[in-house]
């Protein structure tokens, strides 16, 4: 009974009972949040950010069990040694999440190339490099899952913030297409899409009065996003969804 219900998740035999997530951005915020639920569950996870002494205070948190690594969502080879790390230390990876992310906030006008070049990196070029790992992990047992943050701007856009939504909506399109492909290989790729929630990323944010414009009337906490990514992971008959968790934003813009 158990064995056909871990069949139906998508897992081989060899990995039946790992239950391995890599959370890319997994020290902060909604990625933490993802930690904390998954931990909480039983999960067995890799922390990953580029500041380790971030990603390890996560980790102490969490309890035992869990791993923090350093790395750079950008840096090809970087994702590669930190997947193969974590496949070494906690054992198959299953379950991949992005929830590695930067904004850069301005008029087009007066953003420059580097910002620019920074976002579509971390976010979008960052969402396949550790994409392209994973799923090379995934193949070898047949099976696994992977949720990517992006954003209600990357579906419907924002005055301002016109090269962080170009970024997200290339994560929709990417997502959709790599759930296409990797199918039949029992590999499943979701996106979540919050609006405002609360971390680091909106702390500067005129709050007062953007949530007015929010039908909820409030911004989203970081575990009510991590509910959505959680949901997703284990859902095991969904893939190629967007699933928006933004108290409603998306009815009125
Ligand atoms: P935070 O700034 O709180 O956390 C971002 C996380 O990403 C940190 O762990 C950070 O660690 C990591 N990170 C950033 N750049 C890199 C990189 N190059 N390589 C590896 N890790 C990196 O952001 P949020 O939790 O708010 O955002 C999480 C995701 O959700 C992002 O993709 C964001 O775009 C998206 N999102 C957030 C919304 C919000 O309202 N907060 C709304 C919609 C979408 P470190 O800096 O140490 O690398």
């Amino acid at each position: 009974m158990q064995n056909k219900c871990l069949e139906r998740w998508g897992f081989c035999s060899v990995s039946k009972m790992a239950k391995v997530c890599a959370i890319f951005g997994g020290s902060r915020g909604i990625g933490k949040a993802v930690a904390q639920l998954l931990a909480w569950k039983g999960y067995r996870l890799a922390i990953i950010a580029r500041n380790l002494e971030i990603a390890q205070t996560t980790v102490n948190h969490l309890g035992a069990g869990h791993m923090a690594l350093s790395c750079d969502v950008a840096m090809e080879q970087d994702v590669q040694n930190t997947l193969e790390e974590v496949e070494k230390n906690l054992g198959h990876v299953n379950y991949l999440v992005n929830a590695a992310g930067i904004n850069r906030d301005g008029l087009l006008l007066r953003t420059t190339s580097e910002d620019m070049v920074s976002q579509i990196n971390t976010n979008l070029l960052g969402t396949m490099l550790t994409c392209k790992a994973a799923v090379r992990h995934m193949l070898q047992q047949q099976g696994g899952a992977i949720v990517n943050i992006g954003s209600i701007v990357g579906l419907k856009g924002n005055s301002g913030q016109s090269v962080y939504s170009a970024s997200k909506a290339g994560l929709v399109g990417f997502s959709r297409s790599l759930a296409k492909e990797v199918a039949r290989k029992k590999i499943r790729v979701n996106v979540v899409a919050p609006g405002f929630v609360h971390t680091e990323m909106t702390a500067r944010l005129k709050e007062d009065q953007l949530k007015k414009t929010i039908p909820l009337g409030r911004f989203g906490e970081p575990d009510e996003v991590a509910q959505a990514v959680v949901f997703l992971l284990e859902s095991p008959y969904i893939t190629g969804h967007i699933l928006v968790v933004d108290g409603g934003l998306q009815l009125l813009i």
